[in-house]
């Protein structure tokens, strides 16, 4: 069975136990209440009524409802009919109107790139736990990493909680441990929360796969597709580390196909490099790095390495 079946076949099972288990909940609710009853027996009536005669009575079947769901609501009971789903957009069937609902969407990013349930490291951070007095108030140079974190942490807040109406990717850039990936996890964990897609690959694991689509089987082939249509079209795709991949035609190329499409359909990135933007624009052709910077809020990271000084 490929990772798609089996995604969707556990979506499957877990709805259905939630059918289930709601069923089993709700006739035991029937049993201590005969009034309640009574009107679940008077609907089974009316639809059967509907079944034979062809006549749909609205009015009437409004009326059982409503009888229904104001005794439901005395009792303390509301919606205690129906099943408790994880996701109210498609109740857990994983497409809503013939498309993949997010939920599942996110299910197979996580299944495809092996992040687990959590998928990956995005769950450690969150802008709660976010220590604004790790970062030096007052550095050798005189400048502030500190005031500069609390610019950074404002504008990353803002722009987790607002994701749906933001136009500009992010490029972070900086030296090494100012806090780039750690605020990077805190957007996308509040992105995800929020029901959108994110992906997380260092430009590594990117280039990795680039290496193996390219260099694969062709009975691989529709594995190494849906990875590619999923880091070309998750609602959030994060590049850490850029910089650290092999630079040659393959990747630049890659790289470069990624981040065009992505933003020719209008999906945001959010890409970390300890390069500056001198060293990222020598490194990269003019293609690729106009299309990074020309379409992000370009924020520089600055201060000693916190890893470091721990
Ligand atoms: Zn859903």
């Amino acid at each position: 069975m490929d990772i798609r079946n089996q995604v969707e076949s556990l979506f499957n099972v877990k709805r259905q136990k939630k059918l289930t288990q709601a069923g089993e909940n709700y006739r035991k609710i029937l049993q201590a209440n005969p009034d309640l009853q009574a009107i679940e027996d008077e609907m089974l009536e009316a639809s059967q009524e509907v079944a034979l005669t062809g006549v749909y009575d609205e009015e009437k079947m409004d009326a059982i409802s409503a009888k229904k769901d104001k005794l439901l609501k005395k009792l303390g009971l509301q919606g205690a009919d129906k099943p408790k789903f994880d996701c109210n957009i498609c109740e857990d069937r994983g497409y809503v109107d013939g498309k993949v609902c997010q939920c599942l969407k996110k299910e197979l990013i996580n299944a495809y790139f092996n992040l687990g349930e959590n998928g990956g490291i995005i769950k450690d951070n969150n802008f709660a736990n976010f220590d604004i007095e790790i970062f030096d108030d007052q550095a050798k140079d005189g400048s502030s990493p500190r005031a500069n974190m609390e610019k950074i942490y404002e504008l990353s807040r803002k722009y987790a909680a607002n994701f749906e109406n933001e136009e500009d990717s992010l490029f972070f850039y900086g030296p090494s441990g100012t806090g780039k990936t750690y605020l990077t996890g805190c957007i996308a964990s509040e992105v995800r929360d929020r029901g959108f897609t994110v992906l997380y690959l260092t430009a590594i694991e990117l280039m990795n796969f680039c290496r193996d689509r390219q260099f694969n089987s062709a009975d691989n082939k529709d594995y190494m597709d849906q990875k590619d249509q999923m880091i070309k079209t998750c609602d959030l795709l994060i590049i850490d580390d850029l910089g650290t991949e092999q630079a040659n035609n393959m990747n630049a190329g890659y790289l470069y196909d990624i981040i065009n499409y992505r933003t020719s359909v209008g999906k945001k990135f959010i890409i970390n490099s300890n390069l500056s933007l001198m060293d990222l624009s020598k490194r990269y052709a003019d293609r690729i790095f106009s299309r990074i910077t020309g379409n992000s809020k370009n924020i520089e990271f600055i201060g000693s390495n916190l890893r470091m000084k721990r």
